[in-house]
């Protein structure tokens, strides 16, 4: 299991995300500290979905993962 820190919403603070692709399905992802993006669930792929925008499952709050808090 990976023991690093995930960031949060800036605005709700919780550390549940999801991204789309072109096609408009969601993966579940969580953000760690240094930024990469993983899959809540390991066994789904990211291929192809768009990593630059991140959308926040508790608000209205998306965007870049740079943004969200550490
Ligand atoms: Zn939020």
């Amino acid at each position: 299991m990976n023991k690093q820190r995930k960031r949060k919403c800036p605005q709700c603070m919780i550390s549940a995300f999801f991204i789309k692709n072109d096609a408009g399905d969601r993966r579940l992802v969580y953000v760690l500290e240094d930024g990469s993006i993983i899959a809540k669930y390991a066994e789904e792929s990211l291929d192809g979905f768009d990593l630059s925008e991140v959308f926040c499952l508790g608000c209205s709050w998306h965007g870049s993962e740079k943004r969200l808090k550490r």
